[in-house]
């Protein structure tokens, strides 16, 4: 247990070396019945510029699109049909960045706008390219406002939620720290909107099954994610390193007293050392093109010894990839606990499973490799 003076002084010394942040900020504080609420938006901006000012350096994920282009245009319900999301998206895309640029200038900032799509992160050279964009931004003390690329996405290609791509772009950009700001104070045992007695947890140093399973007891008031989906944003930045925030965006100098160290909102801990950005995309950006199922031995060697995979190791092949994929590994329990690039197509792992490295030569025909997925492109994805 953490004494309420322990927790404080983690708060303190976490938030005082926050050099580079990711804000994530959710439809329902941006938003009110008549669009984009630009009290809050010029709210944000001050306390985004008065950290700029101290030296740090932000990135906002922004939502807020598609309600924006909804109440410009007069629709009362969500699109339910992409073209219909894609249009109001586009509508409100630029309503909202409007807003920041006006709000921002009352404090001697400018704003610019990255649009981004899931494709484009898994595209390791337009991923890298997003990243040099950003740091020029960041180096010229631009705000990088960042979205969904709403109007060209479909379903199977999208992020899931802005809050799925702000842990992208924590990883991408390196960020200490990611905050997620909701239109609820933090993270509750229960959903505080329908219960009394529900308690807010000020710190989390792991995330367990309960906890999972009251974050899906609390929606979403515009039926993105809701908790769940901050949770298992949660588990990725913290499994790879990086502390994470839920607080309330509608909240007065909410960024201005968790910078402070004050005791506002929900701190998640990282879970081990910071991952480097490589092995965050590995690990959380790319999407598994399938899935090798490992014996007990190889699942020892890869997590306790960072090992790379051998042929040797592998029960089974799922999936159909091409070389150079990611791959999810999965212990003989059923468990994912690692992705990784493999050096071979699906096809070939599969002529490869349980056979030494001298004879997958005489296997295959050639042999480029010894490791079916080498340790430096391997990242262990749970925590022990
Ligand atoms: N990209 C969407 C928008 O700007 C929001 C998606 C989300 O909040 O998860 O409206």
């Amino acid at each position: 247990m953490t004494s309420r003076q322990e927790h404080l002084q983690i708060r303190k010394n976490l938030f005082d070396r926050i050099r580079r942040a990711v804000i994530k900020v959710g439809t329902g504080v941006l938003t009110h019945d008549q669009g984009l609420n630009a009290t809050v938006i010029r709210r944000l901006a001050r306390e985004v510029s008065m950290l700029m000012d101290q030296g740090r350096q932000v990135i906002l994920v922004s939502s807020g699109a598609i309600v924006s282009g909804m109440k410009k245009v007069g629709m009362a319900e969500r699109p339910s049909d992409i073209p219909h999301k894609q249009a109001v998206a586009a509508i409100g895309q630029s309503r909202l960045m409007l807003e920041y640029e006006k709000s921002f200038a009352r404090y001697q900032k400018k704003a610019a706008q990255i649009l981004l799509t899931r494709d484009d992160l898994c595209n390791r050279r337009r991923y890298l390219n997003a990243r040099n964009t950003i740091n020029v931004l960041l180096d010229w003390k631009i705000v990088p406002i960042v979205n969904e690329n709403d109007t060209v996405v479909v379903e199977e290609l999208k992020f899931g939620d802005n809050d799925n791509l702000s842990a992208m772009i924590t990883h991408l950009m390196d960020a200490q720290i990611l905050i997620n700001l909701t239109d609820i104070d933090g993270f509750y045992d229960k959903d505080p909107r329908g219960h009394k007695n529900a308690l807010l947890i000020p710190l989390v140093s792991r995330i367990d099954r309960g906890m999972e399973k009251a974050a899906c007891d609390i929606p979403g008031a515009f039926g993105m994610g809701g908790m769940s989906s901050k949770i298992q944003t949660a588990k990725k930045v913290t499994t790879s390193g990086i502390p994470m925030v839920i607080a309330s965006g509608l909240k007065a100098n909410i960024l201005k007293r968790l910078f402070e160290g004050r005791d506002v909102g929900t701190l998640f801990l990282p879970g081990r050392e910071k991952m480097g950005s490589r092995k965050c995309w590995i690990a959380f950006t790319l999407k598994a093109k399938g899935a090798i199922r490992v014996d007990r031995g190889a699942a020892k060697a890869i997590r306790k010894q960072g090992r790379s995979l051998l042929p040797i190791g592998i029960l089974n092949v799922e999936g159909d990839f091409g070389v150079g994929a990611a791959v999810s590994c999965i212990d003989p329990d059923g468990v994912p606990f690692a992705r990784g690039l493999v050096n071979y197509k699906a096809t070939d792992v599969r002529k490869l499973m349980g056979l030494k490295t001298s004879q997958i030569e005489q296997r295959l025909g050639y042999k480029h490799y010894d490791e079916v997925i080498h340790r430096d492109n391997l990242v262990i994805t749970i925590d022990d």
